[in-house]
């Protein structure tokens, strides 16, 4: 860090308020709450920092980050809490005409899009780390009981952390209005330690989703994303698991990886002595049925387990491109597979009758 920048562990610029979000056929939700700028958990293969993030080089510059997108997992800025800047915008997404939005959305705020509502805050003062952390939970419960009580909206909550534990019982109040998930690719931890190096272990997160399950929440699970190495015994396995705590939706999707993350990945599973198979990426083909192969065998593992009802997956929007429909041997049966699943609108609880 050069002198005069600020460590790039604390606070953000601007507050935390709910945006509409830019989701295009994942039925997640309409809006987004997002706490901070960057993730501690650093997953490799994370979207937010090309697409979103580095749109804030400038100022994230002064916070001694000079690259966002190979910083990614260094940097979390917690966004200050203003009450009356975010009862504005809660305001503005309640008065949001139903017409006017995605019905895929499900009338939803997501916490988070860019984020994760859920985590540890690793500044270099351990009385600073734990400040900042409880300071995140706060916000997280304000937020949540303003969406509660002050308007009509649902919630998704999206987390990788165990911490979310304790906001349980702030979840159940929300009744049907809430539903919790988190994402768990895979059991094998080997993995999870290349893929997703700073976030809690698969078994914590499937000892949490189990917690909020036996708590009587609505639950939800991203199999998100799948990574090469899941073969069919690992995504058998994961979606056993998955099945035990009872979900409502299963979303799923393989690894669609940006090009300068391939590198990145093959460094550390090396390091790790975990062998990759990032041949996947080698060309624009071997993607493509890497990617079909995975939906195609997650739809056939979790009909046999009596769950394809409530399959969700996430197609890649590329594999609509020309040139991967017209190598189909059906072209026009396959587009309209991908249509279908691009459609879909995800399962949300009903009120209690
Ligand atoms: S937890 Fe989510 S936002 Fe954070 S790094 Fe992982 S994928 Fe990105």
């Amino acid at each position: 860090m050069h002198s005069g920048t600020k460590e790039p562990i604390g606070m953000w610029t601007h507050p935390a308020v709910i945006t509409a979000n830019n989701f295009v056929h994942k039925s997640l939700s309409n809006w987004s709450l997002n706490i901070a700028v960057g993730c501690a958990h650093a997953c490799r293969f994370c979207y937010v920092p090309s697409s979103s993030t580095n749109k804030q080089a400038d100022r994230l510059a002064g916070f001694g980050v000079e690259d966002p997108d190979a910083g990614w997992g260094s940097y979390v800025l917690l966004r200050p809490w203003d009450e009356k800047k975010f009862l504005a915008s809660l305001e503005a997404a309640e008065r949001t005409p139903r017409r006017l939005l995605n019905p895929d959305g499900n009338r939803a705020v997501m916490l988070c899009t860019t984020t994760d509502p859920y985590q540890v805050f690793k500044h270099s003062d351990p009385t600073r780390a734990k400040e900042l952390t409880q300071q995140s939970l706060n916000m997280v419960h304000r937020a949540l009981e303003l969406i509660r009580d002050r308007s009509t909206l649902n919630v998704r909550i999206m987390t990788r952390s165990p911490l979310a534990r304790q906001h349980f019982d702030l979840f159940r109040s929300f009744g049907h209005r809430l539903v919790f998930g988190m994402s768990l690719p895979t059991l094998r931890n080997d993995l999870a330690r290349v893929y997703e190096p700073a976030a809690p272990a698969p078994s914590q997160r499937l000892a949490t989703l189990q917690a909020a399950s036996d708590a009587g929440l609505n639950v939800y699970v991203a199999m998100a994303p799948t990574y090469p190495e899941c073969d069919e015994q690992d995504l058998t396995a994961t979606l056993r698991a998955i099945k035990a705590v009872k979900p409502i939706t299963v979303f799923h999707e393989p690894i669609n990886i940006r090009a300068d993350n391939v590198a990145r990945i093959a460094i550390q599973g090396k390091a790790l002595g975990v062998t990759l198979r990032t041949d996947v990426f080698d060309s624009r083909e071997s993607w493509r049925d890497y990617s079909l192969s995975a939906l195609k065998t997650v739809v056939r593992i979790t009909r046999e387990l009596g769950m394809g009802d409530r399959l969700h997956l996430w197609p890649d929007k590329k594999l609509g491109a020309a040139w991967v429909v017209e190598s189909m041997s059906k072209p026009e049966q396959y587009r309209s597979w991908l249509e279908k699943r691009w459609k879909r609108i995800s399962e949300w609880p009903r009120a209690a009758a």
